[in-house]
């Protein structure tokens, strides 16, 4: 109403003007003047209520309140319905029937020209109508005139007409306003869709985005960590629950001589040397099935080529969650090291067996020099002699422990193992080191048990490891000293206690003391020491006898090495030995 009403007003005022302009001196003039100027008025206020409609609208500011703006409206009408009216019961009295057709013709167009604007609203339509037609068909009723009936049947038809034209309109318009709403929602509703899917689709490539960045975040990890996989110069390796090779690297490729796609799905028993399989399957149940890790293992592998490679394995179980998926494996490659060893092994063995023979009779030699067998050496040369011998005797020393170890170490030593008479052979050992003992000035104190103690040894292994406990003993106990050997012995087993008063072993060296080369503060004592290998052999050989050497020391007061034995059979003295 309010869009198509200045239109409306226009056509008004001109049609207003015009009746009046026909009607000047033929309607008094007060009248028409009245008339006229309460048209114009009411059009005037009719025509700021749409601009403060329009006002309203555009800023959008506060509530719209329909019902308000069409009462407002319906009362413009009213007002304007009315003035007309009001032409028609004030001014159609006048004048000739040529001026009273001026009026009807005036208010038949304001009735019908309205019919656009006001059809939206029906009954603003209905009021203005009625007060514009009700005064005219009222006063052509009143005239009792046939003509004037049949014009106020006529006027009467015209307002029906209207009506109906009115409805027709309101009921298009009302569609039409329906159907505009409908595509105004249809577009709102579209236009939410979109924005979602517009919405969506970016929160879907923010998401593809943080998902392509943790894959290269990812991706860039995994290189990492082959990376430093393959840079390891050992191999390392995964083995699931089956057994079968997960992952290895390039070292693992390079010992095994197979191609990464050939070992993964692999088994490890096809590449391990065929009697070693059992304690490989034993080592990998114990990790897989027991969660235990393997360290330092030896074993032999065959690689691809058929080369026997030796290799040190260290396995952890590797666990997921609260059961053990596999084992993670690292495998150091020592063949070459034990080749190189081999072969220091077999250098050192030739040499010694060459000077030993020479060494042997040198020493014969010089011993037979010393018990005057070339005559009585005179002074200085008796003593330069006895310096060759001592030390040609250390040489051969360390020459045999270099063979003996060697032969420990290849399990080719022999032990032939004999019933024998502890006391006696403690009788022997111990009376082939007085003349040492003599040398250092050192008191040797031999306390075997009245009972006969048989014990299962190779004799002269035996004499081998009390010469060396007993030589240490003297050797480390200094002038005056006394060093003690003592036997022990219950039902099962045989205590042989070598005990000095000399220098003791400091605590550091306590687990040490029986390895290979081991020499205790060697700077002190190079002039006593041999190359220490004299502890290794002996207790390596009393093992060997199925016995356990230990030692106890303090230092500064002593050390106790005792060689235990399993007793063979006690055997009581005969009664004269006890009388
Ligand atoms: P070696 O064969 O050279 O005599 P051993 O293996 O017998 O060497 O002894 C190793 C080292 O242990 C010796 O160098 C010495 O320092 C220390 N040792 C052995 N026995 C004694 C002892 N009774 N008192 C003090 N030190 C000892």
């Amino acid at each position: 109403m309010y869009e198509q009403a200045s239109l409306g007003f226009i056509a008004t005022l001109v049609n207003a003007s015009v009746v009046a302009i026909i009607l000047f001196q033929v309607v008094p003039d007060l009248l028409l003047a009245g008339w006229i100027v309460s048209v114009y008025l009411i059009t005037a206020g009719r025509y700021l209520l749409v601009r403060q409609y329009r006002k309203h609208v555009s800023s959008g500011s506060g509530e719209f309140d329909y019902e308000q703006w069409c009462t407002y409206f319906l009362i413009g009408a009213a007002l304007a319905g009315a003035a007309w009216g009001a032409a028609g019961s004030i001014l159609l009295p006048s004048g000739s029937m040529g001026h009273q057709l001026v009026v009807m013709i005036a208010l038949a167009g304001m009735a019908s020209g309205a019919v656009p604007v006001l059809a939206s609203v029906l009954h603003v339509y209905y009021v203005y109508l009625v007060l514009l037609l009700l005064p005219v068909i009222a006063w052509l009723l009143a005239q009792h005139s046939t003509p004037h009936l049949y014009i106020a049947i006529m006027v009467s038809m015209f307002l029906v007409m209207l009506v109906a034209t009115a409805r027709k309109i309101n009921a298009n318009l009302t569609e039409s306003s329906r159907l505009h709403f409908m595509n105004e929602e249809l577009l709102a509703e579209t236009k939410t869709s979109t924005d979602e899917l517009v919405q969506a689709n970016l929160d879907l490539e923010s998401e593809i985005t943080i998902r392509k960045e943790i894959e290269r975040e990812l991706l860039a990890s995994k290189e990492f960590m082959e990376k430093v996989m393959d840079s390891a110069f050992n191999a390392i390796y995964v083995i699931d629950s089956e057994g079968r090779f997960i992952l290895v690297n390039e070292a693992t490729e390079k010992i095994t001589g197979y191609s990464m796609t050939e070992m993964i799905g692999m088994h490890f028993e096809e590449i391990v040397v065929s009697d070693q399989l059992s304690r490989a399957e034993y080592l990998f149940q114990r990790s897989v099935v027991e969660g235990q890790p393997v360290h330092g293992e030896n074993m032999e592998i065959v690689s691809k080529a058929g080369i026997i490679r030796e290799v040190v394995i260290t396995h952890t179980p590797l666990r997921e969650g609260d059961h053990i998926a596999g084992v993670v494996g690292i495998a150091e490659d020592i063949t070459d090291q034990l080749q190189l060893q081999r072969l220091r092994t077999e250098f050192v063995s030739t040499v010694s067996h060459e000077l030993r023979t020479p060494l042997t009779s040198i020493r014969g030699s010089l011993g037979l020099m010393r018990g005057g067998a070339a005559g009585d050496l005179p002074d200085p040369s008796g003593e330069l002699v006895n310096i060759a011998y001592s030390n040609c005797n250390r040489l051969l020393k360390m020459v045999n422990d270099l063979l003996d170890i060697q032969k420990l170490e290849s399990g080719k030593l022999h032990i032939r193992l004999q019933p024998a008479s502890l006391p006696d052979i403690l009788q022997s050992a111990v009376s082939a080191c007085r003349d040492y003992a003599s040398q250092y000035g050192v008191e040797l104190l031999l306390e075997v048990p009245d009972t006969d103690v048989q014990v299962s040894v190779d004799v002269d292994r035996f004499a081998q490891v009390m010469a060396n406990l007993v030589s240490n003993a003297i050797k480390f106990s200094g002038n005056g000293k006394a060093v003690s050997i003592r036997v022990l012995s219950d039902a099962s087993h045989a205590r042989i206690a070598v005990i000095d008063q000399g220098r003791g072993i400091q605590e550091a060296y306590r687990e040490r003391i029986f390895d290979k080369f081991m020499r205790v503060d060697a700077s002190n004592t190079r002039d006593k020491d041999g190359p220490g290998l004299g502890l290794t052999i002996a207790r390596s050989l009393v093992e060997n006898m199925h016995g356990s050497l230990s030692f106890e020391s303090k230092p500064g007061a002593g050390s106790t090495f005792t060689v235990c034995l399993p007793v063979a059979r006690h055997v009581l003295p005969e009664v004269s030995d006890l009388a």
